[in-house]
């Protein structure tokens, strides 16, 4: 007699936001398969859909929405459709999305992905039972959450790494110390021991994450003596065989001490690029913004990056438009971007977050105001990224080959140099995994493209 087996159910995970939430829709896609699903081609064949969700901006969370719509569409077709949503949206927007998308079966917080097996579990009984209603948990877990065993790594060759939870800062724009909870460090011993698992995988890359990396260990996730700071930890994951370049972020100028330039400048495996955010040029917005520094002190602290890593390159998150802007407040911001000379601006116009400090602020400005200055400082902001970009021309620089696209002929490996600029190359699949030598012949302002010496 022929036995029919039940299809396995396959999942789609859509990811807004973050290298956070990309990381842990890794996790959460890690989880899933290790429960026996498979993952989908594409949304249309999936059988459950998740959405992972961020809430930082208005574009996300308006995209968010919209994709919603989408997705009642898509179960009043299959009715038999699992539906999901979680991360910062959810855990922020919990009883709204109860109220206009009953057609969601589970809604999970930013702490609680462990647990999405269980409710896919519990929305399957309670459709046998005729019971149903979406399943909510939002709720804070305990540092259960912080262990991360089967995750399915996105990238063969570079891996991200979440080493923290949360943030204690509260700048006063910025939703996540809500919507994410207080800063908690995942224990050393436990980043260690997965690094070396990634490095005997033959991972060549670590990028580690956190809200604030640079002020790892104030608080871990079980009670203990320890004391390492993040300098101590990247000394610790430097020492891994077979791990080659170590990358971090997010690094809050505050908490960026003298020890890890240092480091920085001395450990050949830390890469020479600094995600910095200055979030603006003026110290009166940067109070408002509690951003806890000045001006004077963040570029004190660039100058001294410049000085003892003169290879380095910077990045960074500005806000234009904060309540009570003025367009000389605007102009310092714009005159440090001149002085920095980032090679990549993650510009954005101020949106208000319910909850926030910077909700009570006066003076919020029009939205045509915003994005006039938005446009003016990205005008700036691209120029400079296309002047630092053709000072690679001619060079050749180590590469580190991540993969091919394997439907195109000649260049078609792609790689990121230390700096963390993304390089096409021509040269033979083997290479993925490789650090190589490649003479940059042409440049955009964010693709290099060259040979293999
Ligand atoms: S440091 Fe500030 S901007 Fe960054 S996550 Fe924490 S509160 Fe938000």
């Amino acid at each position: 007699m022929e036995i029919l087996q039940t299809p396995l159910k396959k999942f789609y995970i859509k990811t807004y936001g973050c290298q956070m939430n990309f990381s842990e829709s890794e996790i959460i896609s890690g989880l899933l398969l290790r429960e026996g699903f498979k993952p989908a081609e594409d949304i249309q064949e999936a059988d459950i859909i998740i959405l992972n969700t961020c809430t930082v901006r208005d574009t996300a969370a308006n995209k968010i929405i919209g994709k919603l719509g989408e997705l009642k569409k898509l179960k009043e077709l299959n009715p038999g459709l699992i539906l999901g949503i979680g991360g910062c949206f959810a855990q922020a927007e919990s009883e709204f999305l109860c109220r206009k998308a009953p057609f969601l079966d589970f809604i999970f917080g930013t702490q609680n992905k462990l647990i999405i097996p269980d409710l896919i579990k519990m929305v399957e009984s309670s459709r046998i039972s005729d019971d149903y209603e979406t399943v909510l948990d939002i709720s804070v877990q305990d540092e259960s959450q912080f262990e991360y065993t089967d995750v399915s790594y996105s990238n063969p060759v570079s891996a991200w790494l979440p080493i923290m939870q949360g943030c204690d800062n509260f700048c006063s724009y910025c939703i996540v110390p809500y919507v994410r909870g207080k800063e908690i460090s995942r224990l050393p011993g436990d980043i260690i021991q997965q690094v070396s698992g990634l490095a005997e995988r033959g991972y060549k890359e670590i990028i580690l994450l956190g809200q604030n990396v640079n002020s790892y260990g104030k608080r871990f996730s079980v009670k203990t003596d320890l004391q390492v700071t993040f300098t101590e930890l990247l000394k610790n994951i430097s020492n891994i065989e077979g791990i080659e370049r170590i990358r971090f972020i997010t690094s809050h100028p505050k908490d960026l001490s003298d020890d890890l330039i240092d480091l920085m400048s001395t450990e050949k495996k830390i890469c020479k690029s600094l995600h910095l955010p200055v979030q603006s040029g003026s110290d009166r917005i940067l109070k408002l913004m509690k951003r806890q520094y000045t001006r004077e002190y963040y570029l004190g602290l660039i100058s001294k990056l410049k000085t003892k890593i003169p290879e380095i390159s910077f990045s960074t998150d500005i806000i234009v438009g904060f309540p009570g802007e003025t367009e000389d407040d605007f102009n310092d911001t714009v005159e440090l971007v001149k002085e920095v000379r980032y090679e990549q601006g993650y510009l954005f116009r101020f949106s208000v977050r319910t909850g926030t400090a910077a909700e009570k602020l006066p003076d919020h400005l029009s939205e045509e105001v915003k994005k006039d200055r938005l446009w003016r400082l990205m005008e700036i902001q691209d120029r400079i990224t296309e002047e630092e970009s053709r000072k690679y021309s001619g060079k050749t620089i180590p590469v580190l080959v991540e993969g091919a696209d394997f439907k195109k002929e000649g260049e078609h490996l792609t790689g990121r140099t230390e700096t963390n600029k993304i390089v096409i190359f021509n040269g033979s699949e083997k290479l993925i995994g490789n650090i190589v030598k490649v003479k940059i012949n042409r440049t955009t302002p964010y693709t290099l493209f060259g040979e293999v010496i």
